[in-house]
């Protein structure tokens, strides 16, 4: 018997209604259309995939969506005028700057410059530090998302062991504040690890974030533990996870397709956070 599939499609499609709900509530409140602007820099075609995405998400809820292109040899500082302008402009709730950025810009210095309260990705050291000290204000969408699945699937998570593969800031890192936010043991795993398979071998939540093919195989995973596979890695023209899923399905209770999983709840925390700025904002 297989493990039972986490649908991130139908979790998300279910919390796309929520939003779209209360972005309606807070128009009629306000009179103001939350709206998000996403930079992209240069043409990496698998960003410019990304950003398409996030555009079609936001009018699909009735939020504005804007996306400014800069070229490929944008000088760091005018990367960060567009940045300031975007800070100033009251028509615009949320700014994300669409990562990686060209190597001669200093993706640190970008994501420090946007406005906390219109940080939507979570990155600004303001929210981190928000995040770790347990005030969950604009959290990095990717990670929310997964703990929103773990709710809606009635997942319990205090007291169990968790163990994340990947220290990045933009996954792992928040995914372990927010797991331990809700009381689960937690250990973080990276490249330097030691008998990392024992170590995921007690996960009763087991996170993938590595972006490595398939690295994670059945004899990693303790039967009946919730597998979720933040991983996207492009093989032969095709999607594939972090996890092995064909295999690790045999022995997880429960896990995340590639794609179909993690990616669409992604999306629709972006929008989440897109509304929050704006109520952030208009609180004041
Ligand atoms: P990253 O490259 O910043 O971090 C990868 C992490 O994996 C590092 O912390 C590294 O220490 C660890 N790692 C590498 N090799 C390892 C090994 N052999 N053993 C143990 N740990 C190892 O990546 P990231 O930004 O966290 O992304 C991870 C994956 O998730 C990528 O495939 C990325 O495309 C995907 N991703 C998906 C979504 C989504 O919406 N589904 C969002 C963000 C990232």
């Amino acid at each position: 018997m297989g493990a039972q599939l986490l649908n991130g499609a139908i979790i998300a499609a279910k919390l796309t209604e929520i939003v779209k709900q209360d972005n309606k509530e807070f128009q009629s409140l306000y009179g103001v259309t939350p709206g998000l602007t996403v930079i992209i820099v240069g043409d990496d075609p698998a960003s410019k995939v990304y950003v398409g995405r996030k555009h079609r998400a936001c009018t699909e809820v009735g939020m504005n969506s804007e996306v400014v292109r800069l070229p490929e040899m944008v000088s760091e500082e005018e990367l960060l005028q567009e940045i300031d302008r975007l800070n100033a402009d009251s028509a615009v709730h949320g700014i994300l700057v669409q990562l990686p950025v060209p190597k001669h810009i200093n993706s640190e210095k970008v994501l420090e410059r946007i406005r906390p309260d219109k940080d939507v990705d979570g990155f600004h050291p303001i929210n981190v530090g928000n995040l770790c000290v347990g005030k969950e204000n604009l959290v990095p969408c990717t990670p929310y998302g997964i703990i929103k699945m773990l709710e809606i699937c009635n997942i319990p998570i205090a007291g169990k062991r968790a163990v994340i593969i990947g220290r990045s800031n933009i996954v792992g890192k928040p995914m372990a504040m927010l797991l331990l936010a809700r009381h689960a043991t937690v250990t973080i795993c990276h490249s330097r690890t030691k008998d990392l398979a024992a170590v995921c071998r007690e996960a009763d939540i087991l996170v993938a974030a590595i972006g490595k093919p398939e690295f994670v195989t059945k004899d990693m995973v303790k039967p009946g533990a919730v597998v979720i596979d933040v991983g996207i890695n492009r093989v032969n023209e095709k999607l594939v996870g972090d996890v092995d899923f064909h295999n690790v399905n045999d022995v997880a209770g429960y896990i995340t397709p590639v794609p179909g999983g993690v990616g669409p709840l992604t999306i629709v925390m972006l929008l989440h956070n897109t509304l929050k700025a704006a109520k952030l904002q208009f609180s004041k």
